[in-house]
């Protein structure tokens, strides 16, 4: 696919990712979007996205996204990054099915190619990997590299994760010739975390809890410690994978309260399980070696259907 060809006869663009953006979201939407603004100067094209983490502010014209839905606007073709299904599409749901055209590019093995065109490369690291493959190299600037290279180094966990591929370190290698600030750009938006993430990050290691032989390990944040700090979401990311750094461990289950009693579940695992056949028991979705899902009820509640599942792949595999 040439996305500048997709887009030939489009005067109104939108573009937009997941909820809850991560580092692929961004880097793949943002990417884009700098893009088109330098390639297609006539086209009035919009980024519509939840608020990304202030790691990202560095972002070439970040501050240009929009976070209020238009459900007026009838966009000649709407683009859908880094996201499996309408559903996670909030709140721009709408706004994406009102255009004329939708075109999706993804990576998530689930998803079930809802656009009218799809892009869809599920043993590909990153969306950015797959945006990549769809610009004319000559005209990615710095910046489009930027961004590009943002989404490449936060899905791959810097570029180790086993979805890292010799195109993926060719694609970043490429970005690199493009003068982008490397050592930057994973330091502040991947290592770096404020005092209180570094706070919160401690107090879920020292109350997480080994289950099935030192095999697992999960911990919880509830609402009233985020509300103790005055965080959301966006500040607890890479707890989950110091989890899985624990030596023995095969899966990681990390969750926080999203609302009363409802909870976001991130899944990872080392080289046995696979996390995502479980989030999509629970309607969920991700990759092999990472997903997550949204579910009601208590933290000891989900673990034990958590656990009953992965005991249940063990059983298979042996
Ligand atoms: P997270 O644990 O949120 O970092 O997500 C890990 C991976 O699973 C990412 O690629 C997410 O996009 C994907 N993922 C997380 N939650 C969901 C969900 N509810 N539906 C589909 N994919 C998800
Ligand atoms: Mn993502
Ligand atoms: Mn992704």
């Amino acid at each position: 696919m040439n996305i500048l060809d997709e887009l030939k006869d489009a005067k109104i663009v939108g573009i937009t990712g997941h909820v809850r953006p991560d580092g692929d979201c961004v880097g793949s939407t943002m990417g884009l979007y700098n893009f088109l603004k330098v390639n297609r100067p006539d086209l009035d094209v919009r980024i519509f996205l939840q608020k990304p983490g202030d790691e990202f502010n560095y972002i070439p014209r970040i501050d240009e996204i929009r976070q209020e839905t238009d459900i007026n606007l009838v966009c000649d073709a709407f683009v859908v990054l880094d996201c499996s299904s309408l559903d996670r599409i909030e709140p721009f749901a709408e706004l994406f099915c009102n255009a004329k055209k939708t075109i999706c590019l993804d990576h998530h093995i689930s998803n079930k190619d809802f656009a009218d065109v799809n892009l869809v490369e599920p043993d590909w690291s990153s969306t950015s990997e797959v945006l990549y493959t769809t610009l004319d190299e000559e005209k990615i600037d710095k910046d489009v590299a930027t961004c590009i290279y943002t989404g490449i180094i936060h899905d791959t966990g810097v570029f180790k994760y086993s979805c890292t591929s010799k195109q993926t370190m060719a694609i970043a290698g490429k970005c690199m010739e493009k003068g982008i600030d490397y050592s930057d750009i994973i330091d502040n938006s991947f290592y770096a975390k404020t005092y209180i993430q570094n706070q919160i990050l401690g107090r879920a290691l020292l109350e997480s809890v080994l289950f099935y032989d030192g095999k697992c390990i999960f911990s919880s944040i509830s609402r009233e410690i985020m509300d103790f700090y005055g965080v959301d979401g966006k500040s607890l990311g890479g707890i989950v994978e110091q989890l899985r750094l624990t030596e023995g461990v095969e899966v990681a289950i990390f969750m926080y309260e999203i609302g009363e009693g409802e909870y976001k579940v991130s899944l990872r695992s080392k080289k046995i399980i696979d996390v995502a056949k479980i989030a999509a028991k629970f309607d969920g979705g991700g990759h092999v070696r990472a997903a997550g899902f949204s579910i009601k009820g208590t933290v000891h509640g989900i673990i034990n259907q958590i656990g009953a599942l992965i005991e249940e792949q063990v059983k298979q595999l042996s």
